[in-house]
């Protein structure tokens, strides 16, 4: 028999990336969508997959990683639809039903950050782990969380960039750029907030210009601050402006300065080069994280289907 393929799509503010692949976690065929208005974009997408299922054979499960917020309590008559976001026509849109029916396959849907969370932990930075946080640091900062192997949800899902720092003694003056919190991590150390700041493009910021200490400094205190309220058992950043060079070895110096010793004899301060690390699937986390949820949740169903058989 051949092997059973699944479809995944990883759905961005700018574009939709869709793919088939295996349980595996090998990418087949990839696709990708610029994102439009909701029917046009979904459409598009389901075109892809009828051709993708000719060309190779019909995806057994379909994985999503969305943007958000999204609502994802199974229980909820609105699962799977947008909750209110600033994307212009995306808000109240249903994400799940169009594909479910068109392609006749169950969907499994998840947040982009849960998601890629899901992909490093099986097949990236945090192979072998069972606990793994994973945070992007880019035009926003979000977070996934892995516990006991699966994502966390609960009242919604983790948002973590909207936790508060605080502030660094040279940054008083910003108010910070997040339409809701203002000085939040995402208002103070995202990519549009450092580009306020500087009044120009990132790469255009010299190594020596302050707002890079402030940036290590502040995720420096996300990472403290996510170690001790969920205790993962590796912290990933991603994301655009985790690119510049110099703020890894500078944002794990301040994590273990916020932490003041507190996790003395953990990995946190025997060997943090190994606890806070850069992805290792690279730009890949979330459209293999989509595929990752296709291929458990036709997992689940077939434990399902052979309890019931016995
Ligand atoms: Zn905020």
């Amino acid at each position: 028999m051949p092997e059973p393929l699944f479809a995944a799509i990883e759905a961005g503010g700018t574009k939709f990336v869709c793919a088939l692949g295996t349980a595996e976690g090998e990418l087949l065929d990839v696709v990708r969508i610029p994102t439009r208005d909701p029917t046009a974009t979904v459409a598009a997408a389901m075109d892809y997959f009828d051709h993708a299922a000719r060309k190779f054979t019909a995806p057994q499960a379909l994985g999503i990683a969305s943007f958000g917020p999204l609502e994802l309590d199974a229980r909820s008559p609105r699962y799977g639809r947008f909750l209110r976001t600033p994307k212009a026509g995306w808000s109240d849109f249903d994400l799940v039903t169009p594909f479910a029916r068109r392609l006749g396959v169950p969907v499994a849907l998840d947040t982009d950050v849960n998601a890629a969370a899901l992909a490093e932990c099986a097949w990236g930075a945090g192979r072998g782990l069972d606990s793994l946080v994973y945070v992007t640091v880019g035009t926003g900062i979000g977070g996934g969380v892995v516990a006991n192997d699966r994502a966390l949800h609960g009242l919604l899902h983790p948002e973590i960039g909207h936790l508060r720092p605080r502030r660094h003694p040279d940054d008083r003056d910003f108010g910070g750029v997040c339409p809701y919190h203002g000085d939040c991590f995402e208002g103070l150390a995202s990519g549009p907030a450092l580009v306020a700041r500087l009044g120009g493009e990132l790469g255009d910021a010299p190594e020596s210009h302050p707002v890079w200490a402030m940036e290590a400094d502040y995720l420096g205190q996300l990472c403290a601050q996510l170690a001790l309220a969920v205790s993962p058992q590796r912290i990933v950043l991603g994301g655009g402006v985790m690119q510049h060079a110099r703020l890894f070895p500078a944002l794990r110096t301040r994590a273990q300065h916020w932490l003041g010793g507190y996790l003395a004899r953990s990995q946190v301060e025997e060997d943090i080069d190994a606890y806070i690390v850069m992805p290792g699937l690279g730009e890949r986390s979330g459209i293999l994280g989509a595929l990752r949820l296709a291929a458990a949740l036709h997992a689940s169903r077939s434990d399902i289907e052979t309890i019931r058989e016995l």
